[in-house]
């Protein structure tokens, strides 16, 4: 079974308003309303990939309880930590094409609701196999929170996928005891190396030759709709994706990350696990839902991704 992590998550509202206007009253008659975070688009993905997935992390509140029942709806198991505070709203206003968003930063945890937490994710570790950790940490949590749990993960053997990103990322990389995996963009790769990374396979090489990297496994560095730039080990790949009808390409790096899950729990083979991380990606793109796949396209789309080793 796949541990999913989502430390700060959100009910997702979502108010189409067709002609937005500031300073008056806007009435909206078709809202839709989910359970967002990350982590819970991981778990979603691997349900619906058909594999056996626990959801876990820290919610509290009315909010708190309309995220679980949505998880049940989907039939996801879940086994949150709660506390007395409020989960958090995330609201998205589309409006003439555009989409303004409004972010609750969420509830601040305590020092020792943080500590509990960890007990909480340290008894979940006897029953799975593969943990996935995604997105920000919660106000009150230092930034090296996300290490306590790598270490964990590493005293039990259980492979740990991190996809996160600032300090909270630097914080793990510079420990010494590095996550088994982790799914950076150009983006967050830039942010913490300090400088502009090119999406150049030489470049990437390079950048991924630091050592604030040595001991990782695996370094999936996703491109969008180029694939990917892959280390695993000592070795380098590429991997291409087919030109494909985009629909929504939010949530796809999460969708990835449960694709890496699945495939490692699997123990497939290298070029297998990376098929899988970019298919489940691509599958995302299709479809508006946001941490959402059609699982039954999966054959045809892994059979379209192109793994190239490249020679040192
Ligand atoms: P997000 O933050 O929206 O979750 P991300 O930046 O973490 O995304 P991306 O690199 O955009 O992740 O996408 C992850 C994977 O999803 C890509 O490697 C690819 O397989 C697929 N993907 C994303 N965008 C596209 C696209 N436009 N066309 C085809 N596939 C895409």
């Amino acid at each position: 079974m796949i541990l999913t992590v989502t430390m700060n998550p959100s009910v997702d509202i979502s108010y189409p308003i067709e002609d937005f206007k500031l300073d008056d009253v806007n009435r909206v008659e078709h809202t839709r309303k989910t359970a967002g975070g990350k982590g819970l688009n991981v778990a979603r993905v691997i349900k619906q990939m058909g594999e056996d997935v626990l959801a876990t992390g820290v919610l509290g509140g009315t909010i708190g309880d309309y995220i679980v029942r949505e998880l049940m709806k989907s039939e996801i198991a879940n086994h949150f930590f709660k506390i007395n505070q409020e989960s958090r709203n995330c609201i998205a206003i589309l409006h003439d094409g555009k989409q303004t968003e409004i972010l609750e930063s969420g509830p601040t945890l305590t020092v020792e609701e943080g500590a509990a937490f960890l007990e909480t994710f340290r008894l979940l570790l006897s029953d799975v196999s593969v943990v996935t950790i995604s997105g920000s940490l919660p106000k009150g949590l230092e930034s090296d929170f996300y290490r306590a749990m790598v270490e964990l993960g590493r005293e039990k053997g259980i492979p740990v996928i991190l996809d996160t990103s600032g300090e909270a990322l630097r914080q793990v990389l510079t420990h010494r005891v590095k996550p088994f995996a982790i799914k950076p963009n150009l983006t967050e790769l830039s942010q913490l190396t300090g400088r502009e990374v090119e999406q150049s396979a030489a470049s990437l090489q390079q950048v991924l030759s630091a050592e604030i990297f040595q001991g990782i496994e695996w370094i999936v560095v996703s491109l969008g709709g180029d694939g990917a730039f892959v280390k695993q080990g000592a070795d380098y790949f590429r991997v291409k994706i087919p030109a494909i009808n985009v629909v929504n390409p939010v949530g796809s790096g999460d969708a990835t990350v449960a694709g890496i899950a699945v495939a490692l729990d699997k123990e497939l083979p290298v070029a297998d696990v990376l098929k899988t991380a970019m298919t489940t990606g691509m599958l995302n793109t299709m479809e508006a839902g946001t941490g959402h796949i059609e699982y039954s396209k999966f054959e045809h789309f892994f059979k379209l991704v192109e793994v190239k080793k490249i020679d040192l």
